[in-house]
């Protein structure tokens, strides 16, 4: 049985960000990297950015260090024995110990139809499948208003695909926005040619001769293939059989620690308390997955170093982009600064007279600023954090 000084589950970025961690600590202690996905670490924002607007393929590897590490790709982890620290690999391969990181992120929710014509927008496979439906399929349609729906739904379109978005919620990014923002996407969305229709579900799939014919909660929709981004479930399964404290994430605490002193998580399934925020949360960003796996990295090689980071994370919509920090939610209060309505402006999002988060509309260079903000108990009335971020 093959051991490793550290063995790491998951071949994402926070597995990537964690091999450089350790490096930084231990330059030769041997790494293990199971990762269920063929091929090496990548970064997962380009799949639904970058890469419909010209950059370069190649530009989505991670390069992670390769000195001392042993990828098994295609592997994926099925059982943690704890007392004999060990992993079970399908297939029945098994590796053994000193330290382990579970950075096993998330699955996409499926709806509860099934069809070759639908896709969970999620891996690289994921990426090369809806580009040949691009090319393909004259039409296609994209469920959820979320990250992923409005991150496709703009690239097809820009790349000249007829496209019709569909969500539960009123407006585009209708959790996140204030609901005057998100109804202004709607119509932004529309003049940049996407057909969007709120307020709708899809409750059955058919497929005929390459037509998927979609059952909405109001009548029905045919297309060439659905894109469907209704959000992920943490992979949690090997912490639970191993009894790891689970809540909403594996729950870890401020060294990244799991219950057990040799394991840690990290990343999208990792769930840590955010002092800042004043809560136990999981994040499922960019910026938490490589802040979280190197600190867990140097954590696993020796090093004693708390993660109070407060993520950053970013998403482009056409012509539109923003920044944020913290906690967007729109059922908390919110105050926005525009400098020009929904095109230019932060907006705050306050709790018991305290910032919870910050949305930087079109403002760039400000997170830092916003994360300081987040820090400071307050107490805030809305009217003090007029022009408090320079927009
Ligand atoms: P998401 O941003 O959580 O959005 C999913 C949306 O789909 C939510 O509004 C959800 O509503 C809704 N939904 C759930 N079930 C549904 C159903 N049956 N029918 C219609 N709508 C449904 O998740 P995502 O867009 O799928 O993205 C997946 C992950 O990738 C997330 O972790 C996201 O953070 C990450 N990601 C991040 C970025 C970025 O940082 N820019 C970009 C792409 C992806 P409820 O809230 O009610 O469940």
């Amino acid at each position: 049985m093959p051991h490793y000084t550290y063995l790491i589950i998951g071949g994402g970025m926070a597995a990537d960000a964690a091999v450089r961690g350790i490096r930084e600590v231990d330059s030769t202690g041997a790494i293990g990297l199971l990762a269920s996905e063929p091929e090496l670490p990548y970064n997962r924002p380009p799949l639904s950015k970058g890469l419909w607007k010209g950059e370069a393929f190649d530009s989505i590897w991670c390069h992670t260090p390769e000195a001392g590490v042993t990828f098994h790709r295609g592997c994926t982890a099925h059982s943690l024995d704890l007392s004999s620290k060990t992993v079970t690999a399908e297939g029945g391969a098994a590796f053994s110990f000193d330290k382990l990181l579970l950075a096993t992120g998330g699955d996409a929710r499926h709806l509860p139809t099934a069809s070759q014509k639908i896709l969970y927008f999620r891996t690289l496979a994921d990426y090369r499948k809806l580009r040949s439906w691009s090319e393909s399929e004259e039409r296609i349609c994209v469920l959820g208003g979320g990250f992923i729906g409005s991150e496709i739904a703009a690239a097809l379109a820009l790349n000249g695909k007829r496209v019709t978005l569909l969500f539960a919620e009123a407006g585009i990014g209708g959790r996140i926005f204030p609901e005057g923002l998100s109804l202004f996407l709607n119509d932004y969305y529309r003049q940049k040619g996407v057909e969007v229709l709120a307020r709708q579900t899809v409750s059955a799939a058919e497929e005929q001769q390459g037509i998927l014919t979609l059952q909405l909660g109001q009548g029905r929709l045919s297309a060439g293939a659905l894109v469907a981004g209704i959000g992920i479930s943490p992979n949690v399964g090997l912490a639970k059989e191993a009894r790891l404290a689970v809540e909403n994430g594996i729950v870890v605490d401020e060294f990244l620690r799991t219950g057990h002193a040799d394991i840690y998580a990290a990343g999208d399934v990792a769930a840590f308390f955010q002092p800042a925020l004043g809560q136990r949360l999981r994040f499922e960003h960019e910026d938490n997955a490589r802040q979280m796996g190197l600190a867990a990295g140097r954590n696993m090689a020796g090093k004693e170093a708390k993660y109070d980071h407060i993520p950053f994370f970013y998403s482009d919509l056409f012509d539109l982009g923003y920044e944020a920090v913290g906690l967007l939610d729109n059922r908390l209060e919110v105050f926005c600064d525009w400098k020009e309505e929904y095109r230019s402006g932060v907006i705050y999002y306050l709790d018991r007279r305290r910032v919870r988060g910050v949305l930087l509309w079109n403002v760039w260079g400000q997170v830092d600023a916003a994360r300081a903000l987040l820090a400071e108990p307050g107490p805030f009335a809305p009217a003090d954090l007029r022009g408090r971020i320079p927009v």
